[in-house]
């Protein structure tokens, strides 16, 4: 009589052959998890955000990029427009021709880094990868770089966003920054502008006049906000990036109409 075999040979090799791929998926996900989670123990300590290699001096700990990679951060150098922050200024000119034709609401642009090269992956990081804990090293550059090239300034307000932004993104990008902002120059922060629209598409190829314009009416007065608060004071908008400045500008509007005597500009980094 022959042997029977409790198990087909044929569903025999297809349960094998799941639990291997099954096996090597969680192996991957396993190996994800300590990635992520190294990342989140050892990246405020130990290891280069940008490199993975070991942070060795005081400075590497405070900024935790190392040295050889904080030099190949991309710091805007040079002469610069001193409204936007655009290099086209002439020789002998403090500002660029975009300015003068159309002078924006904001009177100065402050920002560490060009948006490019290891500022740009940061917040690409930051904001689109979820490594919340960037927040830090962004938060960090902004204030110092405000405190050595800023002025004195009342009040602390960061770009509003819309709800459908934060839904979409699950978590407000420059919420922590402006807390640590604020903490570590002591300027309050306060929430006087609400974004009402969603920002209408960039209209590559116009000039700044109308791009200005296109955004006017994005964002209003705070209803529960008494613009008595604002009156005659200097006003610090952050924010992550600084790209064409209509977004800002529509913003410092505001602030302006309805009070605010200065408002400056501080972003990570600029393009
Ligand atoms: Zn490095
Ligand atoms: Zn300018």
């Amino acid at each position: 009589m022959p042997v029977q075999q409790n198990v087909p040979p044929k569903f025999a090799l297809k349960v094998k052959a799941y639990i291997t791929k099954f096996s090597k998926a969680l192996a991957k996900k396993t190996a994800w998890a300590t990635r992520e989670l190294d990342k989140g123990i050892f990246a405020d300590s130990l290891v280069c955000l940008n490199c993975g290699n070991e942070l060795r001096t005081e400075t590497d700990f405070y900024t935790s990029v190392c040295s050889s990679c904080t030099n190949h951060l991309p710091a805007r150098r040079g002469r610069h427009c001193k409204y936007c922050g655009a290099y086209t200024v002439e020789t002998d000119e403090k500002v660029c021709p975009d300015c003068k034709q159309t002078p924006p609401e904001f009177e100065r642009v402050i920002a560490p880094f060009e948006y490019k090269g290891i500022a740009k992956q940061i917040l690409v990081d930051y904001k689109k990868g979820g490594l919340k804990y960037l927040y830090l090293y962004i938060a960090r550059f902004m204030t110092d770089h405000y405190k050595s090239n800023g002025f004195p300034a009342d009040y602390v307000v960061y770009m509003p966003t819309t709800k459908r932004q934060r839904f979409l993104r699950g978590f407000n990008p420059l919420k922590k920054i402006a807390e640590f902002f604020s903490k570590s120059t002591g300027i309050p922060q306060i929430y006087p502008v609400y974004r009402s629209k969603n920002i209408p598409k960039h209209m590559a190829g116009t000039d700044r006049a109308t791009r200005y314009e296109s955004l006017y009416g994005v964002f209003s007065m705070n209803p529960n906000f008494s613009s008595d608060i604002i009156q005659d004071k200097v006003i610090i908008l952050l924010n992550d990036t600084f790209n064409t400045g209509a977004t800002e500008n529509a913003c410092a509007r505001v602030l302006k109409e309805n009070g605010a005597s200065v408002v400056i500009i501080v972003a990570f980094a600029r393009s």
